[in-house]
């Protein structure tokens, strides 16, 4: 058997990249890209820092609005674009913003759970947590995890900031079969923030964002409800027409910063090409009925 080992591996990316960016220079220059990041751990936030400021350095860092305005067309884009997303509702995402995203002047998008976001006690936040968010992976810092409270996402509003829902209780609607049920995820979890924070929920996230887990029933209900639709999928979100899948690149702290180059090079959209495709056909089916 061949086994690598922890240099092998950075090695071969680092070649990767040196091919990728040799075929990059080639290609069309028009780049609009979607980070997702999750819980921050303490010990990851200067990562986090010098990776955003990094990455700043090649890629023009939009806000929610622009990207709205882009996809509307009411105000093109042009060149290497990158919006930042957060999905599931952590508290770690507001100090985050505190200590990072204000110091480098970045504003993203905070994708919540309805019902997560309303908890006002540590241990029904972990009971939350564990039974609706992190299934199987804990962080190390488990014991110290707990929701942004509706006061935090004013904050963040208020500072420019965008929120999206990310369903009521983090269910995967790809496996949920009943309308009221997904309603109740995609259109009630958008009422509540909205009475909550008193602003218009227009973008929608969904929980796991992966092939599986968003269904016909679950992509036609928040099509309708929504203006802006995100997955898990890789992918350039430049020509994306109004109505169609917005694509998001995870982004883990553990890996290198040579890995999320590689992701944003769009050298491993391949992979997500027919499942978008699929997803895309279906949603255009459903616009004709
Ligand atoms: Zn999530």
């Amino acid at each position: 058997m061949v086994s690598f080992d922890h240099k092998s591996i950075r090695l071969f990316e680092k070649i990767i990249l040196v091919f990728l960016n040799i075929f990059n220079f080639f290609r069309n220059k028009n780049n609009l890209r979607i980070l997702v990041y999750h819980h921050v751990e303490k010990k990851d936030f200067k990562k986090l820092y010098n990776q955003l400021k990094s990455l700043k350095k090649k890629w023009n860092f939009i806000t929610p609005k622009e990207f709205e305005n882009h996809l509307n067309k009411k105000n093109i884009l042009k060149g290497r674009n990158l919006l930042v997303t957060f999905d599931d509702g952590f508290k770690s995402n507001f100090f985050v913003e505190k200590n990072i995203l204000n110091r480098l002047h970045i504003k993203a998008i905070f994708f919540v759970p309805s019902d997560f976001i309303k908890l006002k006690s540590r241990q029904k936040s972990q009971k939350f947590i564990n039974d609706n968010i992190l299934d199987h992976l804990k962080p190390k810092d488990f014991k110290k995890l707990k929701n942004m409270s509706v006061h935090d996402l004013k904050i963040l509003l208020s500072k420019g900031h965008e929120i999206g829902s990310h369903t009521k209780t983090h269910a995967n609607l790809g496996f949920m079969r009943s309308v009221s049920s997904l309603k109740k995820e995609i259109i009630e979890s958008s009422k509540t923030l909205g009475k909550l924070l008193q602003t218009d929920i227009k973008h929608f996230a969904f929980s796991y964002g992966n092939y599986e887990s968003m269904n016909y029933k679950s992509l036609k209900i928040a099509f309708k409800k929504y203006d802006f639709i995100y997955s898990c999928l890789r992918g350039n979100n430049f020509y994306n027409y109004k109505d169609s899948l917005i694509k998001r690149d995870t982004v883990y702290l553990d890996s290198s910063d040579d890995l999320l180059k590689i992701f944003l090079s769009g050298f491993i959209d391949l992979k997500y090409l027919f499942q978008i495709k699929k997803m895309n056909n279906k949603i255009t089916e459903m616009r004709k009925k």
